[in-house]
């Protein structure tokens, strides 16, 4: 099943592309709020499992209606170097154990916004976007996409030098601008998948591609990634994971390159969609 976030209320996009409002379809059994609707995911899909009712046709709706489909999780993990290619890139050794960093959720934006450029050096990183659809508490790795809702396209906006402030690198505050946590637009259960660990990523600006992977070649895959942040923290149903970036961001680039006001940056998913942001001069 794929939902969505269109025009703030929470939607169901059926197999033929019809677009349904599940608190009207429901008559107030669930709220019009997405992120509520994690509390209740298995009741939710039982739900839309039976729900018979007349669509709007997905082709009415303008890309721009589309929100962020996790807009305002309690917590946001987010994993570092989580592939190969982009930790040689970094010049850093394929992590041990995967670095772990929160976004803000100050953060947070749709998949159609303008991203306001603070100075320095504002990097792009495709990722994909996992959210949580129960409480999942040392959960094994084999177990791990049960407790999944569903994922989705996002990106990683980082500022380098703010990156490298203080005594030892950190991370958190340089990637929690606002508007340097879009995700969207839409989210697809795992189950819509023939395998949900081996999806393609990318991203494109102003029309050239810059970043192209397959989610298999993650380091700490998307079950050892729940396994490993369970044995820790419980993770709670609309809880966030940016689950790491694959190689061609700026950073990693010859000459280095970063993002400019006019430039316009396409991140997809295969399956889940597109987002498209415009940069601008904000600061
Ligand atoms: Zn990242």
């Amino acid at each position: 099943m794929r939902f969505a976030t269109i025009s703030d209320r929470l939607s169901l996009i059926t197999a033929s592309d019809t677009v349904i409002d599940l608190a009207r379809a429901s008559r107030g059994r669930f709220g019009p709020g997405i992120q509520d609707a994690y509390q209740r995911w298995d009741e939710l899909l039982e739900f839309c499992a039976t729900v018979a009712e007349e669509g709007t046709p997905l082709s009415d709706v303008p890309a721009t209606a589309f929100g962020n489909p996790a807009p305002n999780p309690r917590q946001v993990f987010a994993i570092g170097l989580n592939y190969a290619d982009h930790a040689a890139e970094s010049s850093f050794a394929v992590p041990e154990e995967p670095p772990v960093f929160t976004k803000f959720v100050t953060s947070l934006t749709g998949p159609h916004a303008t991203i306001a450029l603070p100075p320095g050096k504002v990097d792009w990183e495709v990722e994909l976007v996992v959210v949580l659809g129960r409480t999942a508490h040392r959960i094994a790795a084999l177990d791990a996409w049960r407790y999944i809702a569903g994922v989705s396209v996002g990106q990683d906006i980082s500022e380098r030098d703010r990156q490298r402030v203080g005594p030892a690198p950190q991370f958190s505050m340089a990637k929690s601008y606002p508007g340097f946590g879009p995700i969207g637009p839409v989210l697809v259960t795992p189950d819509e998948f023939d395998d949900p660990d081996d999806l393609e990523l990318g991203c494109l600006i102003n029309g050239e591609q810059l970043q192209k992977g397959r989610t298999s070649d993650m380091v700490f895959p998307v079950p050892e990634l729940i396994a490993r942040l369970s044995a820790i923290t419980p993770l709670l149903p609309g809880d966030v994971i940016f689950t790491g970036t694959p190689a061609g961001v700026g950073l990693g680039r010859t000459p280095e390159r970063f993002l400019r006001p006019g430039d316009e940056l396409v991140s997809y998913v295969r399956g889940v969609g597109e987002m498209r942001h415009l940069m601008v001069a904000g600061y």
